[in-house]
């Protein structure tokens, strides 16, 4: 079910404080609308009634998608206190199925919109979030002319629009200014071959790569990138 409250918020320009009625869960087996609105980014945006200015107000989401099978949870206070946000993952983990009727749900998490939107996107693709950052890993430190992984981060975006659906886009972003720099394509079968590096039990060794509920490619940068190569790791995807 997807649910809303009232909550008081502050107009970041004019400071005024007014009660707006706000998404804290979203359901599109109830809410088919609610995909569109994240997509668009409209979901939790309100006006202020004093200066009009209009903005949107990032709080804790519950995304889910009983249809497909997944759930996602925007928690955009994790990158400042990763550790509570964990813990908090864990525990709606726990009793996921209860926000869907019933139904047990895959539970995914995000830190800021665009993960966000990007996480809808991977699990509607039905791939696994840890081997979509794997991927992204390799792509990164194999570009290293075009791509520099201290600048540059890779979202996933799904099948193209206009291309073929057995092709998805990873859309490059300069994290220094936030700008979409460019796409790049690749055939779903690069995501497979790149799974079969890691042998009999790739959902095993990719949860030891990404142990946490938020695997980030950019962590594998951070330990050292000796470390994380899988064990055939000589074809580039
Ligand atoms: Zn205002």
């Amino acid at each position: 079910m997807s649910a809303s409250r009232t909550h008081r918020i502050r107009c970041p320009r004019c400071s005024d404080e007014f009660d707006v009625e706000l998404w804290d869960s979203v359901n599109v087996a109830d809410r088919p609308l609610a995909r569109d609105e994240v997509m668009g980014n409209r979901l939790n945006v309100v006006q202020c009634p004093t200066c009009e200015l209009s903005f949107r107000v990032d709080k804790p989401v519950l995304y889910l998608d009983p249809g497909r099978g997944f759930a996602v949870w925007w928690a955009p206070e994790g990158a400042r206190e990763p550790e509570r946000v964990h813990a908090e993952f864990k525990l709606l983990e726990s009793h996921i199925e209860q926000h869907a009727g019933g139904i047990p749900l895959r539970l995914l998490l995000a830190f800021d919109r665009r993960e966000f939107v990007e996480r809808i996107f991977v699990a509607e693709a039905g791939l696994d979030e840890r081997l979509v950052e794997y991927v992204k890993y390799m792509v990164l430190s194999r570009n290293p002319k075009r791509l520099d992984p201290a600048r540059h981060r890779l979202r996933f975006a799904g099948p193209p629009a206009d291309g073929s659906p057995t092709d998805v886009d990873f859309v490059v972003e300069d994290t220094t200014t936030g700008r979409l720099e460019g796409v790049l394509r690749y055939s779903r079968a690069a995501f497979e071959q790149v799974e079969q590096l890691f042998g009999r039990s790739p959902s095993e060794a990719l949860a030891e790569l990404f142990p946490g509920p938020r695997p980030d490619a950019a962590d594998l940068f951070r330990d050292g990138a000796d470390s994380v190569a899988a064990p055939n790791d000589d074809e580039p995807p």
